[in-house]
């Protein structure tokens, strides 16, 4: 798997077209009638980035709300490229929250650069991640150039380190209940190991 998106999404000639005739402004991205064209890029990006976000590289979810079209330079500061394919990625929800419309750019710009040279960011169709940040335990990010450490501040990716802490937390605490569990089952009546085991069954599948 490559590290970075081979292939931008390619419009048909139809897609163009209704472009042409429903887009205005950065606003009309989330008209009702680009709903295919938007599962029509989900569907190549997928395969495209491994389902990966392309920021802290978490496996995406299947569910239509837990990937998300990231637009590399903010739709909001330059419109005109709302629907430029090398301007598109698929980024987990956290990662585009934090990102925002934080300014990506070394320097300001009239087309869309050819390269990842113009950017501060890692370039999800430019730049090779593993070039610029390590990820140690899925969790801890570490910047390997400061387009790496760029990308850790304006995606917040420390946020991980937390929920990988609060996992291991969680985890340690279902560990030592059902140790508890077991414990009591070893010693209880027979009449009563039935309930334990529905309660280490229950909480077995988290319910
Ligand atoms: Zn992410």
């Amino acid at each position: 798997m490559s590290d970075y998106i081979n292939n931008a999404y390619q419009l048909t000639s139809q897609e163009t077209s209704l472009i042409k005739k429903e887009f205005s402004t950065h606003t009309d991205w989330n008209k009702k009638i680009f709903d295919q064209l938007k599962k029509n890029i989900v569907l190549h990006l997928r395969k495209e980035q491994d389902n990966k976000c392309c920021y802290c590289k978490h496996e995406l979810g299947f569910d239509i709300k837990d990937v998300e079209i990231e637009h590399i330079v903010p739709k909001s500061t330059f419109s005109k490229f709302t629907f430029c394919c090398k301007n598109l990625a698929l980024s987990c929800p956290g990662c585009n929250t934090k990102k925002g419309t934080k300014n990506v750019l070394n320097k300001p710009i009239k087309n869309y650069p050819r390269s990842g040279n113009a950017f501060k960011i890692i370039h999800a169709h430019y730049d090779s991640y593993p070039q610029h940040i390590q990820i140690d335990n899925k969790s801890v990010y570490i910047a390997l150039s400061s387009k790496g450490s760029e990308t850790i501040t304006i995606c917040e990716l420390f946020r991980l380190n937390k929920v990988e802490d609060n996992m291991k937390k969680f985890n340690a605490e279902q560990q030592s209940i059902l140790a508890w569990l077991t414990e009591e089952i070893r010693t209880s009546k027979p009449e009563e190991q039935a309930a334990f085991i529905r309660e280490i069954k229950r909480r077995i599948r988290n319910e």
